[in-house]
């Protein structure tokens, strides 16, 4: 008998029909003598229906209250899914993530888990039931209700299975697997048997919403044996997400691309370049709890520099008038900003022990004329800065050059 924690994203449950089928799946691993936790999400398109109804109320909606509002679409889809497992004559109980008591921070829409009650599950589980939980919500210490950022299920998911110890957490979505990159963007795009803990955190953190960040950062911290699954077919294996340790000979050089639009450029012109600038423009940004990424510094031969990085989109303006508002202060001549750029990254830990990875990166771009802006690399990816117009070709093009559609 195992423990299993699965967890069902929002197409998965997107109509009763759907979450009749997640029930039989369930019952399946119940009738082998598993014990199951299920964690779901929102039916799919609900939360964005739910943030859009805030800003027609609030446009700069309260968090607090956000967060009130968006955990009740998973509310909707774990009483439904208890009715469906009733149905087939299992016993079954819902949580919401308050009940559980998943509680968080208090960092309302973008909240931490930072600790689970497991006690009620256990009981529920050790008398037989099914146990159904809300994922992307908790509560912080004063009861609030919090949510835990955009695909946060899954980090529920992964959460859960920790606290449980749980022999295996498993993902289940609309696609069968993590691919060599968004097979809604390149159709050759190769499921990945494996991938390992490392890639992976690149992979999402660099842009593929496959799985949220925080879920692998939590599989990775407590050893979770975590695998990726398709919710409509029931013969795959899916991609188990590995320790590099584990000696993986189909291992390729570069296993996958990630991309995101979510970015945009500012840069500073004319700086003087002096000690202390790199200080006097990233220190206001910070003193906004505005995220830096990507960073660049140019030496002109007049002795002054421009200063390019790249913030989120969501906080593009934001950053645009806290140095407008220091441009005099720095002696800068200019700060302008481009929000219509994208992000490519190539990734892989094969290329710790291969040179050429960078140039063949640039070659491939360089041949279709896509004009590189910034690079950033660390010692398993490299990232580079496009115009977004651009960002579709160039994945596909890389996905080729890297022979990433046949099997490694
Ligand atoms: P869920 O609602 O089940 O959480 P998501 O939409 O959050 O599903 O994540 C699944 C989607 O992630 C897929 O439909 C796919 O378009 C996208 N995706 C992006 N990159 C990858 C990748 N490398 N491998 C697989 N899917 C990816
Ligand atoms: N329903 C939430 C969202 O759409 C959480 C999730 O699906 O993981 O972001
Ligand atoms: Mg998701």
């Amino acid at each position: 008998m195992a423990l299993i924690v699965q967890k069902y994203g929002g197409t998965s449950v997107g109509t009763p029909e759907r979450i009749k089928n997640v029930a039989q799946r369930v019952a399946k691993f119940k009738m082998l003598g598993h014990q199951v936790v299920v964690v779901l999400s929102a039916m799919s398109g609900e939360t964005n229906r739910l943030i859009a109804l805030a800003k027609e109320v609030q446009p700069n909606p309260d968090l607090r209250e956000m967060d009130v509002l968006l955990s009740t679409g998973e509310q909707v889809t774990i009483a439904l899914l208890s009715m469906a497992l009733m149905e087939l004559g299992l016993k079954a109980r819902s949580y919401t993530g308050s009940q559980v008591k998943i509680v968080t921070d208090n960092a309302h829409t973008k909240a931490r888990i930072l600790d689970i009650e497991e006690g009620n599950i256990r009981a529920d589980l050790d008398a037989g039931y099914v146990v159904v939980v809300a994922g992307f919500q908790g509560v912080d210490e004063k009861g609030s209700i919090t949510t835990l950022g955009r695909g946060g299920s899954d980090t529920t998911g992964v959460a859960l299975a920790a606290a449980l110890k749980a022999d295996e957490c498993q993902i289940y979505t609309d696609v069968d697997g993590v691919y060599t990159t968004d097979p809604r963007v390149v159709p050759e795009a190769r499921r990945l048997k494996t991938i390992t803990f490392e890639e992976m955190l690149e992979m999402a953190s660099l842009g593929s919403k496959v799985l949220q960040i925080r879920s692998v950062e939590f599989a990775g911290k407590y050893k979770v044996k975590l695998r990726v699954l398709s919710s409509f077919d029931d013969e795959g294996e899916g991609t188990l997400i590995t320790f590099e340790e584990e000696d993986n000979m189909e291992q390729a050089i570069i296993s996958g691309i990630a991309f995101n639009r979510d970015e945009a450029k500012i840069t500073v012109l004319g700086v003087p370049d002096r000690p202390g600038i790199a200080y006097q423009i990233l220190g206001p940004i910070g003193e906004a709890n505005i995220d830096v990424d990507i960073i660049l510094q140019n030496v002109g031969a007049d002795g002054t520099t421009d200063f390019t990085f790249t913030v989120h989109r969501n906080e593009y303006k934001k950053a645009l008038e806290v140095l407008k508002g220091v441009q005099a202060h720095i002696g800068a001549r200019e700060v302008s900003g481009d929000d219509h750029i994208a992000k490519v990254s190539v990734i892989g830990v094969g290329m710790r022990s291969h040179a050429g990875i960078a140039s063949t990166m640039f070659r491939t771009l360089a041949e279709e004329g896509i004009n590189i802006q910034m690079i950033s690399t660390s010692e398993i990816k490299i990232s580079v800065v496009i115009d977004e117009k651009y960002m579709e070709l160039a994945v596909r093009v890389l996905h080729k050059a890297f022979n990433l559609e046949q099997a490694a």
